[in-house]
């Protein structure tokens, strides 16, 4: 095995999987074969309120199905909250984030309060309310009350610097993490976000080259700001097309029809499934099941 390119793939055990989710996983599977590098599996099971124990062997047997194996035993997110805890604390340490105890309805008030708010590609920037907060106000407010941990945007980014990642499709390109904004990397009910996890854990794994969706393009820019200030080591990247139904719509996990598991049931193999996903360009509409 190559130890040049290792790939993954990082489903949520919050549902089964549907065609969107095996192309990904196809294409990094293939990718990883055809470098004889290695795939990888990670549960990004942070979200443990939508997370249910059953999803967990349903997705690993989903991709058995599919011939897609993988090496070494799945990492599961779940498992790793004191290291997203130390990689917090590193940031806290050299004041890159801070609290912030609002709540989506305080934010949603003062968004819609403001003449002029700005947006990033998830909708309205969060205004900062807390990042304005004194010392004294946020000392006694981290003792009692709920909180989650921002990033402080403006001084992370310029304290960073010009950052680049190489990108298989759009070449280099050049990091602006500005766009989102002062973004949660702790929340309030779990000691990480999203970004923060999946960088930390990128590096843990040793990715060297993540394929995955174009959906997820615009939050590269903050994984590579956190891998800057972590200090990690930067992968390349690929952000494939997203598999649409024929309305055009992108797929969601809501699409129970295009579950994997309905498909089989219905009849169709594994052997077709594959065949219409390695199409170029995929060509989903030749799995419906007939009648
Ligand atoms: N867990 C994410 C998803 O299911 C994938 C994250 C990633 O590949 O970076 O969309």
């Amino acid at each position: 095995m190559s130890e040049s390119f290792t790939t993954r793939f990082a489903p949520s055990p919050t549902g089964r999987l549907h065609l969107g989710h095996a192309y990904s996983a196809l294409m990094a599977f293939d990718a990883a074969q055809a470098a004889s590098g290695a795939f990888l599996l990670r549960f990004e099971d942070i979200d443990t309120g939508r997370v249910r124990a059953e999803y967990y062997d349903a997705i690993e047997a989903d991709l058995g199905w599919l011939g897609i194996a993988w090496d070494e035993a799945p990492m599961r997110q779940s498992d790793r909250f004191e290291v997203y805890r130390d990689a917090l604390d590193e940031l806290r340490s050299r004041d890159l984030v801070y609290p912030c105890f609002c709540t989506r309805k305080e934010i949603a008030v003062e968004i819609a309060a403001s003449a002029s708010a700005p947006h990033g590609p998830d909708g309205p920037l969060y205004p900062g309310t807390c990042r304005r907060l004194d010392e004294a106000a946020r000392e006694r407010r981290l003792a009692d009350e709920p909180h989650a941990w921002r990033i402080d945007m403006t001084r992370a980014a310029a304290l960073a610097g010009p950052l680049s990642w190489t990108d298989a499709e759009a070449g280099e390109v050049e990091a602006q993490p500005g766009i989102h904004g002062d973004v949660v990397l702790a929340r309030k009910d779990v000691p990480t976000s999203y970004h923060l996890a999946v960088t930390v854990d990128d590096a843990a794994q040793g990715i060297t080259d993540i394929v995955r969706g174009s959906d997820l393009f615009p939050a590269t820019h903050i994984h590579r700001l956190l891998q800057h200030l972590l200090d990690l080591p930067v992968p390349r990247y690929r952000h494939h097309g997203l598999i649409a139904d024929e309305s055009g719509k992108r797929l969601a996990k809501r699409d129970d029809a295009r579950s994997l598991a309905a498909l089989r049931e219905a009849g169709v193999t594994a052997e077709e499934i594959c065949a219409a996903l390695r199409a170029d360009p995929p060509d989903i509409a030749r799995l419906e099941p007939a009648g």
